[in-house]
């Protein structure tokens, strides 16, 4: 791009629009291994960046309460008509503001204050929305928590039977924010059947491996099913709940007026575009390569020693355990933060240390691979890694400085979607 971009912002507010330059370069420069983030095309940001911000549309389509919704309600139904597409499912609401607010609203459809929702917790690699106590569904709800097998890292599915016929839960969630490995709907859903209780699939981080063929849908089996659109699926910060039609208007009725007013109509229209570009070849290409590109850093990083939660990975993401190298999750982030690559600090199960200061990273693949990095970049990655960890062991800020320049090098090679330059 030859053409200053932002040339409105940088007038009015060249301050703001500084952070803004800045931030952008750093997303074209760094190393994004943050596993719920990723590159949006240019397409998808200029959808979120219209006029369609400027208007208010509570309700649905068809049914709003203010005037003026010729385009809106039609935007809303093509986002609407995609994703029942895209995934198969008989009915889509794209309203929600993100992902927290989705799974609210499926407590709010389901369950009453009070009642049990059974969920993984968070340490174990669950999402503080699926009733952790520090979250509005944990302080409202009684949220009951199942975890992973020490010697396996995998979820004991007669644990999250038991618990489920004991404690007879309103809402059974699956789905996590650290799970590395494939999710076993059908399990779940017998779990479900029997106890009584209603499946949620929350699949904010695979929807975009599941659109894409990469992983098994939760379709045939969840009765909701909750999505962020901004992680694999490589759309707007938003989200979306869908079910077979039985669940519409409970759904409809948490979303708004339950929980919300105006839908943000600006994310549905990227949501749309996501979502036509989510049903493209090159993005089952993607949701395919961001897997590959997984397992052979998960291999690479073995090889080199260091210790895997589960033992590896079977989506675009692996939680490292950092108990042998005797650094702290928070300090080796740190430290590759400052030689460019960017990741976050996260619990392990059973984790020895506090929350706030865990054992491990967590670190994926989708962003990389939306830039065209594929496998046989992953030795040169994980050599990134294993000498950052070092180095953050060590204090050496001298060989971070240098990881810096040689990330630098290999991402100008690769120009970032949707970021100017
Ligand atoms: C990211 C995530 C959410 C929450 O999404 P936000 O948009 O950050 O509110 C919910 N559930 C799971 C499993 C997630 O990974």
């Amino acid at each position: 791009m030859t053409d200053r971009p932002h040339p409105a912002l940088s007038a009015a507010d060249p301050e703001l629009a500084e952070l803004v330059f800045a931030e952008e370069r750093l997303q074209a420069e760094t190393l994004r291994m943050i596993a719920s983030e990723n590159y949006v095309s240019r397409a998808v940001l200029e959808a979120s960046g219209t006029a369609l911000q400027n208007k208010y549309s509570e309700g649905y389509a068809g049914r709003r309460y203010y005037e003026g919704q010729q385009n809106i309600d039609r935007v809303e139904r093509l986002a609407v008509a995609r994703a029942k597409d895209l995934f198969g499912v008989e009915h889509a609401n794209v309203q929600p503001y993100s992902g927290s607010p989705a799974n609210l609203a499926v407590h709010l459809a389901f369950a009453e204050p009070g009642d049990t929702v059974l969920g993984m917790s968070l340490p174990m690699g669950g999402h503080l929305t699926h009733g952790w106590g520090v979250s509005a569904t944990g302080t409202w709800f009684r949220g009951v928590g199942y975890g992973v097998r020490r010697d396996t890292g995998l979820v004991d599915l007669d644990e999250v039977r038991e618990l489920a016929l004991k404690e007879r839960p309103k809402i059974i969630f699956c789905g996590g924010t650290a799970v590395p490995r494939t999710i076993d709907f059908a399990a779940y859903a017998e779990i479900a059947r029997e106890s009584g209780a209603v499946l949620v699939a929350d699949i904010a981080h695979i929807a975009g491996l599941i659109a894409g063929g990469a992983h098994p849908s939760p379709v045939p089996y969840a009765d909701v099913i909750s999505t962020t659109t901004h992680k694999t699926l490589r759309g707007p910060r938003g989200a979306m709940l869908m079910s077979r039609e039985e669940h519409a208007r409970a759904l409809d009725r948490a979303v708004f007026p339950g929980l919300q007013g105006g839908p943000h109509n600006q994310t549905t229209a990227a949501i749309a575009v996501a979502l036509h570009e989510a049903a493209s070849p090159a993005f089952r290409e993607y949701a395919h390569a961001v897997v590959a590109n997984a397992r052979a850093l998960a291999d690479e990083l073995l090889a080199r020693g260091f210790d895997l939660v589960s033992g590896g990975t079977d989506n675009h993401l692996i939680l490292m355990d950092l108990t042998s190298r005797k650094v702290p999750g928070k300090v080796a982030a740190k430290a590759l933060d400052r030689a460019g690559i960017v990741v976050n600090h996260n619990a392990v199960p059973y984790d020895p240390r506090k929350p706030f200061d865990p054992s491990g990273i967590r670190i994926g693949t989708p962003a990389l691979t939306s830039r065209g990095l594929g496998t046989d970049r992953m030795s040169a990655v994980a050599d990134w890694i294993d000498r950052g960890v070092r180095a953050a062991g060590s204090g050496d800020e001298d060989a971070l400085a240098a990881i810096r320049r040689e990330v630098a090098e290999l991402m100008a090679a690769h120009p970032a979607p949707g970021l100017p330059g």
